[in-house]
């Protein structure tokens, strides 16, 4: 579902459009639809989270790309990004 936010920065003013923030689990499929984790994300220090799947319990790490897109993966196949 996409936001369309109010912002203020400074002098300017202008509509923000958050991207997409609902994903599918790549495991299960399950829609997730959320937005709490877009918060945690704000805060989280290293601009990723783990939550698990409610669907199939499969633990996914979520992170968002540079246009706002969220990209979604499973925790158990981190080891093959690196
Ligand atoms: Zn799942």
């Amino acid at each position: 579902m996409a936001k369309c936010i109010d912002i203020q920065i400074g002098e300017s003013r202008g509509i923000v459009c958050l991207c997409q923030t609902d994903f599918n689990c790549p495991k299960c499929g399950k829609l997730h639809t959320e937005d709490d984790y877009y918060k945690q994300l704000d805060k989280s220090k290293h601009g990723l989270i783990y939550k698990k799947c409610k669907g199939c319990g499969v633990k996914l790490g979520i992170t968002s790309d540079i246009k706002g897109d969220i990209r979604v993966w499973l925790k158990e196949e981190e080891t093959k990004l690196k």
